[in-house]
């Protein structure tokens, strides 16, 4: 059973692959508004590199297939987002380790660890717009829901609208870490790539989880 843990991984991992593909050309001209343009290419890099790593290590745990995914997508992508990318996927692979199943209680911990990972390496603040304003309503959600008594997987649904209104309403934010700070004026109005591409990459997650 842990193998086809594993194997689901590997799955997912190409899901997120296809849904950054899909967007790169429209990520990469949101962070060319403001920042360097490279969103786009440089996720597209990650993801391919994770989804080609996740499926070398397929056989083994989720841990490990996190892992090498998650090494490869820091390597690979350059650039913050990749960094933050890959070391989330890591600690998320850490915290669900390898086990036959996984309960509510492992959700819980692998989407905090996720999220941890990313405010801690990156110490960006609620409103700083960054893909922390997706991140925080993704993880506020996921535990509500949960807490409120609704299965894991109509939690992670609820966790990524919550994300994909988060991400939009960037909008409305002036930058404040990252590359697109100075170009601060220049942003408003449009959302943080970061931020978008998290949304659409927990919305596929979901998707592909409920089929
Ligand atoms: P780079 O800025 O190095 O060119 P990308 O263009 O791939 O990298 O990613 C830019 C995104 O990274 C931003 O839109 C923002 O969401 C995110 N980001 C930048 N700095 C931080 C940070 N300190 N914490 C969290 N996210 C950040
Ligand atoms: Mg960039
Ligand atoms: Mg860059």
């Amino acid at each position: 059973a842990a193998a086809e843990l594993g194997q689901q991984a590997v799955a997912l991992l190409a899901q997120v692959r296809d849904v950054v593909v899909e967007h790169e050309e429209e990520l990469g001209k949101l962070d060319a508004i403001a920042g360097d343009g490279d969103h786009g290419i440089g996720m597209r890099r990650g993801v391919d590199a994770a989804a080609a790593a996740g499926e070398a290590a397929s056989g083994s745990s989720v841990a490990r297939i996190l892992l090498a995914a998650g090494e490869a997508w820091s390597e690979k992508a350059g650039g913050t987002s990749g960094a933050l990318w890959g070391s989330a996927v890591i600690a998320a692979g850490q915290a669900l380790g390898n086990r036959d199943s996984y309960t509510d209680a492992d959700a819980r911990a692998a989407v905090t660890a996720f999220a941890n990972a990313i405010t801690e390496l990156g110490k960006a603040e609620p409103g700083d717009k960054t893909m922390v304003d997706a991140l925080l309503p993704f993880r506020d959600t996921f535990l509500a829901e949960l807490d409120g008594g609704a299965s894991a997987n109509q939690a992670l649904s609820a966790a990524a609208a919550a994300a994909e209104s988060a991400a939009a309403a960037t909008a409305d934010l002036r930058p404040l870490k990252g590359r697109a700070r100075p170009l601060a004026e220049k942003s408003l109005g449009h959302p943080d790539p970061g931020a978008v591409s998290f949304g659409l990459i927990v919305n596929r997650i979901s998707q592909f989880i409920d089929s």
